[in-house]
């Protein structure tokens, strides 16, 4: 069997012209991710070094040879930038600050020797001009590309593997091609027979199969995981929504009572803020629940729970505290609060809290508790603390 480059080269060009608008549209149009991106661009960049390639042979080569190369190893450096911004979104980020420093330099610089190397290496009758230039930086662009990906843990996504082993393959691929290009010249019988262009080609294709489909599953997980993030929010505050809350209120009241760990519950409610909406307008209202809101995240520890409970009444799950220390964070939020201007000039509305210790387990009693204590704290004129019992 005889393979004819210049047949795969058309079919690698279809074949990624095809991919492209749909990986465009279905796979980057919804998630707009850095690293769907970079392979957007890493495809578009192997389309157009792909079709200068076909003009090899022709008194085109003189520049579209050297132009293919500075194509494909661009669209190498878009794997690899590709490959870092995934990493740089599942690190922290101070990681991922340094990750994305280097990236620039990371694409173009081997792009820039092997302008120079394939310039300077007779383009006119070299049908290989810059050949182990070229060769080298694939590899080695490829190569960070796997190793970045294999990086990632394992529960950032499940195309980890696949991705990284195709990316894998095609490095040391290349590193062969460079090796015998090297020693057995490109005419030689090894290169010829194993790392032609026709074969590599052929192996490229099913690295842009692999990892256009891992991207696909790569952004799906990415979708999932946001739908799921923001189905336990609350728009307007940010803060855990009411079922949000209480789904994690009830594992960790659990947690808390195997441990033997004691625990309290505030549930807080702004006081007259009707009056808010009716005089200064429901925008008023919700910058004043976005304040409250901002107010307990600041005083808690990252170990508590808040979430919005309904309307302007609001739920912190507090575990190792007793109801005194639930008392003194309840006036620290409320004293926070008196120290927000709000912008547009309002006075920011006082809250009454009712706190209840964790004591049965049973999160519809402590709640039911709590609000006995926050009615008691209505009654006898709002802006206090009130304990449960
Ligand atoms: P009290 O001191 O007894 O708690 O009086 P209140 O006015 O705070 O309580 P009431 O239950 O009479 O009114 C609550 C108001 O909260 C009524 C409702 O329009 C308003 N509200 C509920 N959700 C939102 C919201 O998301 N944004 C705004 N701006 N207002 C909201
Ligand atoms: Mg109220
Ligand atoms: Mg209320």
């Amino acid at each position: 069997m005889v393979l004819d480059t210049v047949t795969l080269r058309v079919a690698f060009g279809v074949v990624a012209l095809t991919l492209f608008p749909l990986f465009y549209l279905v796979t980057y149009r919804r998630t707009r991710s850095a690293y769907s991106g970079w392979w957007c661009t890493a495809i578009a960049l192997f389309i157009a070094g792909c079709f200068a390639y076909l003009l090899n042979g022709t008194v085109h080569q003189v520049w579209a040879n050297p132009l293919a190369n500075v194509l494909t190893v661009l669209g190498a450096g878009s794997v690899c930038a590709g490959a870092r911004s995934l990493r740089a979104a599942a690190s922290g980020a101070r990681r991922s600050g340094a990750l994305r420093r280097g990236t620039w330099q990371l694409v173009a610089g081997p792009a820039v020797v092997v302008a120079i190397a394939s310039a300077l290496d007779n383009p006119a009758t070299n049908h290989w001009s810059g050949g182990p230039y070229f060769l080298a930086m694939m590899s080695l662009l490829i190569g960070l590309s796997s190793v970045e990906v294999w990086r990632l843990q394992p529960d950032d996504t499940r195309v980890q593997r696949p991705m990284a082993m195709a990316a894998g393959t095609v490095a040391v691929y290349y590193l062969g091609r460079c090796v015998t290009f090297i020693i057995d010249g490109p005419q030689g019988p090894v290169f010829r027979t194993v790392f032609g262009s026709a074969q590599t080609t052929l192996l490229t294709m099913m690295l842009l199969v692999v990892v256009s489909f891992s991207m696909a599953a790569l952004s799906n997980e990415q979708v999932t995981r946001e739908l799921r993030a923001s189905a336990i929010r609350d728009g307007l505050t940010g803060l855990l929504n009411r079922s949000g809350f209480l789904h994690l209120a009830a594992e960790e009241m659990r947690r808390l009572d195997k441990a033997g760990v004691p625990g309290a519950l505030i549930l807080a409610d702004l006081d007259h803020f009707k009056a808010v909406n009716d005089r200064y307008g429901h925008a008023a209202g919700d910058q004043s629940l976005r304040a409250f809101a901002a107010a307990c995240t600041a005083t808690i520890r990252s170990t508590d729970l808040v979430g919005r409970y309904g309307g302007e009444e609001f739920v912190l799950l507090l575990p190792g505290a007793g109801t005194d220390q639930a008392e003194a964070i309840a006036r620290q939020i409320s004293h926070s609060l008196e120290g927000v201007q709000a912008p547009a000039g309002f006075p920011l509305p006082t809250v009454s809290y009712g706190i209840a210790p964790l004591g049965s387990g049973d999160l519809n009693a402590v709640i039911a508790a709590a609000d006995v204590a926050l009615y008691e704290a209505k009654a006898q004129g709002r802006n206090r603390v009130v304990l449960a019992g």
